[in-house]
Parts: C-alpha cells; structure tokens; sequence
C-alpha cells in the first residue's frame, strides 16, 4: 500500500456499447508529477473524468476495477467528495467562469472550504506569488484574457481549494511554446513549494516528459510502456513515435 492515487485495472464504457478504457492501471505516488502520455483519443481525458466521476454526465461507466486515494477506495465519490478529499480536476478546454473577473474565478475555487474571508485574503495572495500575470490582470473578465491566463486561472482556481493532488488535462493545448513552458514551471513550482501531486494528460510528450517524475503511455485505451520521464525521453519507440525523432 502507498500513499498518493492507484489506478487497478479501470475498464471504461460509453453508451453501454463503445468499450474506451481496456484494463488501465497506473499509480501517482504523493509529491510525484506523473505524465499520462497518448495520441489524440488514446483516453488520456477519459481517464481523468473516471477518476472524478465525471462520465456519467457524458453516458461513460466504469465497468471494472477500482481507484483509491491514499489507500481508500474514492469511485463511488462525487466530484465534490473528491475536492473534500483533496484530488481536484482542471478540465481540459480550462472552463473559466468568462463573465466573472479572473480574482472572483480564484475566490470560487475555495468554496468547499469553510474558511474565514481573511483566510481566503491571504490564500489568493499566496496565488498570485506563483501567478504574477493573474495579480496584474486580476479585474480583467476572463473571458477577455488569453488562453494562457485562462489556463493559469484554472490552476489557480483550483489551487485555492487547497488540494494534495491535481488532474490536469492537456494544459498545453493552443498555447504558445513559451507560455506553455511558463506553466509547466509553475506546475514544478507548486508541486516542489506545496506538495501538490499533479496527473497531467499531454499530447506534447516532450515537454511533459522534460518536467514529470514518472509517464505512462496509452494507446487505444491500454497503457502501453511506462517508466521513470528520463527513460522514456530517450527510449528509441517514444522518440520515433511520441518526439518525431528517430
Ligand atoms: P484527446 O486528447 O482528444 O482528448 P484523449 O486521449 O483524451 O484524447 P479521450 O477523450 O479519452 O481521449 O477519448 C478516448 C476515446 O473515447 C475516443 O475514441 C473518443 O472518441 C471516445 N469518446 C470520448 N468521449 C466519448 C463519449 N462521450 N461518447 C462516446 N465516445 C467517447
């Protein structure tokens, strides 16, 4: 038994009929970046959703196996549960709150929590240390900011609930190489500072692979290969297939 997210053997269904996830196993160990690697439609999101509980609203069942947090069973667990508990997800498209400005997206982030109007004060202070661009832009409506901002709202939003683990789905997508770089650091940054485990799902392998502990690679609903993030960067299949060099 250890501490962190363990994955057994999760079989996914959509419309009772289109069988997603094949037997998908895989474990994030706390204080541990694990990259969930895979080409579009590989189930890197569907994954991700089993493990909040968020299949149902789109027809998806998990048929088989079993997800425990820090050695308790968690599937049957709203998503909210799952916040109360400590695991929340971003999803992946970032989903900010567009008419709202970017401070009140971070202050909903901490409405689980009870805690006083000053407590909160001083947790979106210590946000805007890791995202300096959001205190600049924080009356800015989301929905005018960029896809960077937004995607970093997210991450903020969700950090304000004060999490031990967060699922990130595809946080480079549409963004820029250089902003994708800027969250990727703030990524380690709170990982490193805060003890935040992170999940990500990522189609871009090379960067991924440049800040995670740990990857696996799914393909067709099956994990594939799975290793240490160095090792996989300089295995000769991942480099063909998953970095465009051979
Ligand atoms: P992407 O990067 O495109 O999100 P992914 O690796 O996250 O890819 P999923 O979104 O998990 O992949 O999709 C895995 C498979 O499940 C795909 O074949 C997709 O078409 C299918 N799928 C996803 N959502 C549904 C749904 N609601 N109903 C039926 N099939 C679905």
């Amino acid at each position: 038994m250890s501490a962190g997210l363990r994955i057994n053997n999760i079989e996914v269904i959509y419309d009772h009929v289109i069988l997603v996830l094949k037997g998908v196993s895989l474990e994030v160990p706390t204080g541990k970046i694990v990259a969930l690697l895979g080409a579009n439609g590989a189930g890197k999101s569907t994954t991700l959703k089993a493990i909040s509980n968020l299949l149902s609203a789109e027809r998806g069942d998990v048929t088989k196996g079993s997800i425990e947090y820090n050695d308790e069973r968690v599937d049957k667990l709203t998503p909210n549960d799952l916040v109360k508990r400590g695991v929340i997800q971003v999803m992946e498209g970032r989903h900010c709150f567009a008419h709202l400005s970017i401070e009140d997206n971070l202050l909903t982030g901490a409405y689980t929590r009870n805690i006083s109007s000053a407590d909160t004060r001083l947790e979106l202070e210590k946000i805007y240390t890791y995202f300096p661009r959001l205190k600049i832009r924080r009356k800015s409506q989301a929905g005018y900011t960029s896809g960077g901002e937004q995607q970093m709202t997210a991450i903020g939003r969700a950090m304000m609930a004060k999490p031990s683990m967060i699922l990130l789905d595809e946080p480079s997508m549409g963004l820029a190489p250089q902003i994708v770089e800027e969250i990727f650091e703030i990524v380690k940054g709170l990982n490193s500072r805060e003890n935040v485990s992170f999940l990500l799902a990522e189609q871009n392998t090379s960067v991924a692979l440049r800040y995670a502990d740990f990857g696996y690679i799914l393909e067709n609903g099956r994990v594939v290969m799975e290793g240490a993030a160095s090792d996989l960067a300089t295995n000769e299949d991942v480099k063909e297939f998953y970095l465009g060099v051979s």
